[in-house]
């Protein structure tokens, strides 16, 4: 193209000098239309930007009618402008008032101008506003020409996401590049956090758009480019995660797009237009993004997703890595905002000042979030784009109980979290005050809390919950963050570390739990129809003795000179139980041959998670030391409803007839043949739940850190005799309508427990 200012390169260097200038908004604004519409041989040149309230109002022209600025404002979805916007797309138009979506507006006096060229003003996805030039005769715009409108859209962009247009915004309709939002996504961990948006991937802050010698772009492009498909080539050899900790088929997808001619042709163009490398990454990134966010087919979702993280990685290879916030350096009260995030990077934060984590991407069961509960901070998964729409400093308020959260909230909204936040610690502080206290109910009954762990950051929780041990130690987990499988040693250090943390009192480790929805990235993914039914836990373990066997030693010899408990996963027979303990004692055999420090008693358990043992209690319970009931598994194969699955959570209820009375058999047997029975599943850590299993014979229970207290408050207020008595009618014979579970909250209501 060749403009009367000399093409779309001059227009950006013209621009930048506008940008330095040491005027007014309004005024920079004015002379920007000017430029574009000197430079573009346009009669007309106008900057609409979006207002908090959904609106587009005319900030600037050069063309129409100058007294319209300010004064014409436009539905979001008016006339072309609104469809440039909405769509996020640019509208093209020789003839626009045959466009069906063409309206105009008399104050403007545009009916005039045939030819329209309009495209959106994006960051990181999100529109701020619409970029248009117009022309009396009939003249179709180049694609070149359209590419250098675009272009020229990123330098407004930049300048409306600086809030400097405030200034001249009409008091309650200000640019809604920065207006309030109210997110909502998937609870992750409960809690609040009122704190600072802190990007785990701050957005690269390009400081250069225009390119001064453009084969030099153009030749850092091609380097970078080269170098991101020589990593990806090389990761996939070794089979090694991503950075992200990324799966092995993720990583194939980057590798498909980063060989796509369509993608990097894309990003020469942008550079053709006088972008630098890094600036032409981030336009057709911004582009991806704005699609992305309207796509409703999630195959294509994931594929511009695929191919946004693939810029993301181009930018690395451009501009180096030392732009990742400082981890040791985070503001008081830092709430992480993330595409997605893998467990270890999140464990590299400083926990002191972390209050709060948000992601894009990261359901309930994501290994992050797993990580995010031990370290006990807020957390919300499944935000679209929030890493578009927050600034770092921006305020946050993370409500992790029900999946909110408010982006630069406003004074009210603020006043009533901090009151929230107010009676949660004062809750919290009575718990503290329980702590030390014995968890023996109003008549009498001694019931023993212990917690779920399974990092080593969970070890706080131990002295600070008071708890009695640890009554289900997740191995898995460690497996789950790690980049690799960790060595033998390294599983030594933990689970030494994890019995010098509990000192005297009881730790119940649970070999592993690997298979169904607890995926190791780094291992080659068996495809299964029914994962949660297949080739998982202790089946896993069995088939392979090889990963059993040295986490098996591993254990022994952490447990030298002390007492051990070792429990199994998943186990569905006796002779799996059998199999199970022979490699244990097979263990313990060669340990001792090698004159190896063997712990003083060794106790192993199961899990009962598998309803089949129900029926094999008798011959269970003769071989074992203890058997501990995983409700969670339990009660999804119990009723056959997945335990991850929303649809068919709310159909069960794990507080009813036909599961209390199979946990009841349970207890009562454990009962009679002199074994332990104790419950480690999340029914165990909701104070109703607590209530019930009281009721039919449990004493004791693994809970998350964060249930002991109000399970401790609502057990100390209980006579467990008066429980029982309410609940063995309704379990031996229903009668009436009202469910077990109302019936539990009516009593706890008359006896005064918080439930
Ligand atoms: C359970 O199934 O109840 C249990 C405690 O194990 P997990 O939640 O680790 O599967
Ligand atoms: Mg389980």
């Amino acid at each position: 193209m060749r403009g009367a200012l000399g093409g779309p390169r001059v227009l950006l260097r013209r621009l930048r000098e506008v940008m330095a200038e040491p005027v007014s908004a309004q005024e920079r604004l004015d002379k920007i239309v000017v430029l574009i519409a000197a430079n573009m041989v346009a009669e007309v040149c106008s900057v609409y930007v979006l207002r908090v309230d959904g609106t587009l109002e005319l900030y600037a022209t050069e063309g129409l009618n100058k007294a319209a600025v300010h004064q014409t404002v436009l539905r979001s979805d008016e006339g072309l402008v609104g469809l440039v916007a909405s769509e996020a797309n640019p509208v093209n138009l020789s003839e626009a008032q045959n466009h069906p979506a063409f309206s105009y507006r008399i104050e403007t006096g545009e009916e005039i101008y045939h030819s329209f060229l309009g495209v959106p003003v994006l960051r990181a996805g999100n529109t701020l506003g619409v970029l248009v030039v117009q022309n009396r005769a009939r003249r179709t715009y180049t694609e070149e020409e359209e590419e250098a409108l675009q272009t020229t859209a990123m330098v407004l962009a930049e300048m409306i996401a600086s809030g400097e247009l405030s200034a001249i915004a009409q008091p309650g309709a200000e640019p809604a590049a920065r207006r309030p939002l109210h997110l909502v996504g998937t609870a992750l961990n409960e809690g609040i956090a009122l704190g600072h948006v802190v990007l785990h991937e701050p957005r690269v802050v390009i400081t250069n758009y225009i390119a001064e010698d453009l084969p030099k772009e153009i030749k850092k492009l091609d380097a970078a480019l080269a170098k991101l498909r020589a990593d990806l080539d090389r990761m996939l050899e070794r089979g090694d995660l991503g950075e992200g900790g990324e799966h092995r088929d993720v990583l194939e997808a980057y590798r498909m797009f980063a060989n796509d001619h369509g993608w990097s042709h894309k990003l020469h163009e942008a550079v053709a237009t006088g972008l630098t490398a890094e600036a032409a990454v981030e336009r057709v990134q911004s582009d991806t993004r704005a699609r992305m966010l309207r796509a409703t087919d999630p195959y294509l979702r994931e594929r511009l997703h695929d191919l946004d993280e693939l810029a993301n990685r181009l930018m690395h290879q451009l501009l180096g890595k030392d732009y990742a916030p400082a981890r040791d350096r985070l503001p008081e009260n830092a709430v992480l905002v993330a595409r997605s995030m893998g467990p270890a990077a999140l464990l590299e934060y400083d926990r002191k000042r972390l209050r709060g984590l948000v992601l894009e991407e990261g359901g309930p069961n994501s290994h992050v979030a797993i990580v995010a509960r031990a370290l006990g901070i807020a957390a919300v998964g499944e935000i679209a784009n929030a890493t578009g729409v927050a600034d770092p400093g921006d305020a946050i308020i993370v409500d992790g109980a029900n999946g909110d959260v408010h982006m630069r909230p406003s004074h009210d909204m603020e006043a009533a979290y901090v009151e929230r936040v107010r009676l949660r610690a004062r809750r919290q502080l009575q718990y503290l005050a329980l702590r030390d206290k014995p968890c023996i109910t109003r008549d009498g009954e001694k019931i023993e809390l212990m917690i779920n762990a399974g990092l080593a950051v969970d070890l706080p929780h131990i002295e600070e919950t008071g708890a009695a041990g640890i009554g289900l130690f997740r191995t898995e987990l460690q497996f789950m963050v790690a980049a690799t499988f960790p060595r033998t040693a390294e599983q030594f250090s933990l689970y030494r570390a994890v019995l010098d943390a509990a000192g005297h009192r009881p730790v119940t480790f649970r070999t592993l739990d690997i298979g169904g929805d607890k995926v190791l990235p780094y291992m080659r993914n068996v495809e299964e129809e029914n994962p949660a039914l297949g080739w998982r836990a202790i089946r896993l373990g069995l088939d392979r003795p090889g990963l059993l066997r040295s986490q098996i030693r591993a254990l022994l010899r952490a447990g030298g000179g002390r007492d051990l408990r070792i429990m199994f996963p998943m186990i569905a027979t006796v002779e799996e139980f059998d199999e199970a303990k022979s490699l244990v004692e097979r263990e313990l055999t060669h340990l001792r041959r090698h004159g190896h420090k063997l712990p003083e008693r060794v106790e192993i358990g199961t899990m009962l998670e598998v309803p089949s043992l129900l029926y094999q209690l008798d011959e269970l319970l003769e071989r074992v030391d203890f058997l501990s009931v995983g409700s969670n598994d339990l009660v999804q194969f119990f009723y056959a409803a997945d335990r991850g699955n929303s649809r068919v959570a709310e159909r069960f209820d794990a507080i009813s007839t036909p599961v209390l009375r199979a946990l009841k058999t349970v207890a009562d047997k454990g009962r009679a043949h002199g074994k332990p029975v104790t419950l480690c599943g999340e029914l165990a850590s909701k104070p109703i739940g607590a209530l019930a299993l009281v009721a039919i014979g449990y004493r004791g229970f693994s809970l998350s850190p964060s249930a002991v207290g109000p399970v401790k408050a609502m057990l100390l207020e209980l006579n467990a005799r008066k429980a029982a008595t309410l609940i063995e009618p309704l379990i031996e014979s229903p009668t009436g309508s009202q469910p077990i579970r109302e019936r539990l909250k009516t009593f706890a209501a008359e006896q005064g427990l918080q439930i």
